[in-house]
């Protein structure tokens, strides 16, 4: 976060006003009031080594540099990078780990997270253990004397479970680790991780933030200077970078992500009434209903509960194939957090690749990205699709 922008502080500008402003001053030269797209890939010098703080854009450009700054503050992060993807944002968090080396995992998260620990970096050397984060005693006892971090969702995809990142951040830097948070589900606007004693805090950029479908990028940030130059280093020498023009998408996207938040929030709590009520639904998994195992901490956490909902159906597998491909305003299709809502099968999609492993998820399961349409139309659609299982 700079200290020469007033409007990244956030003791001087509530949320909605740093997504709109943090990092982006307007243009000297033109007064232009949105940030401009910095495509240059190179950047004149005036004698060898002197220049305006950038050099090349793999290492350095204004437009990143903007959505770094504004995320950074949005996550009350002293610093923020940004990559090309979430995968690569999480990649680069995971090059801190050498052969030996071991990292525990919470029981639920993102398939390609999975895969890239136990496939990509186990061949690498590295091992991880897949534990139960709801009990931080069962953390205790599975860190071992070459564990290095957690790494942790909260809200999990697909299962919505929900973990006390104090209680583990506690665990973790009882015994010198890291706590990295993926807070891809929560947003900044109604979760943010380094305020409850995480570490690192990292997104999919591609889901809500960027919050319309046509982008993909990641984003990492942290207060500690020595991790942050770390990712600066992998950053710039494995050069898994944004481009200018998916910056200034994810920049545009990010200055309504409060009320869009609010509004999908909004309709989700809608549909979650309506699948408590229907008799095909066995189970109902969010965040913000009274009797789900995770919602005091939830609220001691999350300032609303979001807008992902995933539900259970009593006839099973079959049925759920189905039902994913019979509604017409949720549109089956991977990813999340956008405007349109999506239904899709994670057993079968998203998380095909923990199939077989601790992690892999109920085949009955359905997963809902709950987006900004009208509520009635999500809520006819669910209900037509529900009544014909
Ligand atoms: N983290 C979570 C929670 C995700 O859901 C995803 C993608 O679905 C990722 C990370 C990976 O992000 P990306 O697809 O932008 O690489």
């Amino acid at each position: 976060m700079s200290d020469l922008d007033p409007f990244a502080n956030p003791e001087g500008f509530g949320f909605e006003t740093r997504a709109i402003r943090a990092g982006q001053p307007h243009d000297p030269q033109t007064g232009a009031v949105t940030m401009p797209i910095h495509q240059s890939t190179t950047f004149a010098q005036e004698a060898v080594g002197e220049h305006k703080g950038f050099e090349y854009s793999r290492t350095g450009n204004p437009t990143r540099r903007a959505l770094e700054e504004c995320l950074a503050s949005l996550e009350e992060g002293r610093f923020g990078r940004s990559f090309a993807s979430g995968m690569s944002a999480t990649d680069a968090i995971l090059r801190y780990l050498r052969p030996g080396d071991h990292l525990i995992l919470g029981d639920d998260a993102y398939g390609g997270t999975f895969r890239l620990i136990s496939r990509v970096y186990g061949e690498a050397g590295i091992d991880y253990s897949a534990v139960d984060l709801t009990d931080p005693e069962a953390l205790a006892a599975a860190w071992q004397p070459n564990t290095k971090l957690v790494w942790l969702e909260t809200p999990t995809n697909p299962l919505l479970t929900v973990f006390d990142i104090r209680a583990i951040a506690d665990v973790a830097h009882a015994n010198d680790g890291l706590c990295v948070v993926d807070n891809t589900f929560a947003t900044p606007y109604l979760q943010q991780p380094l305020r409850h004693g995480a570490d690192i805090v990292t997104h999919s950029v591609t889901k809500y933030l960027g919050g319309h479908s046509d982008v993909v990028g990641g984003f990492v940030a942290t207060n500690s200077e020595d991790i942050d130059a770390r990712l600066g280093f992998i950053q710039n020498g494995a050069g898994a970078v944004p481009g200018p023009m998916d910056c200034f998408l994810t920049l545009r996207g990010i200055k309504t992500l409060a009320i869009r938040m609010d509004r999908a929030t909004d309709n989700a709590e809608k549909i979650v009434e309506l699948l408590q009520a229907h008799p095909a639904v066995s189970r109902v998994r969010y965040p913000g209903v009274a009797d789900h195992p995770g919602h005091e901490i939830a609220k001691s956490q999350m300032s609303r509960f979001g807008a992902m909902v995933s539900f259970e159906l009593a006839a099973g597998k079959a049925a759920a194939m189905e039902l994913a491909k019979s509604t017409t305003v949720f549109t089956l299709a991977e990813s999340l957090g956008a405007v349109e809502s999506l239904i899709e099968h994670p057993g079968a999609m998203t998380h095909l690749s923990a199939a077989g492993s601790p992690l892999e998820v109920p085949d009955s399961l359905l997963r809902l990205s709950v987006g900004i349409e009208s509520a009635s139309d999500l809520l006819n659609d669910l209900q037509t699709a529900l009544d014909a299982v």
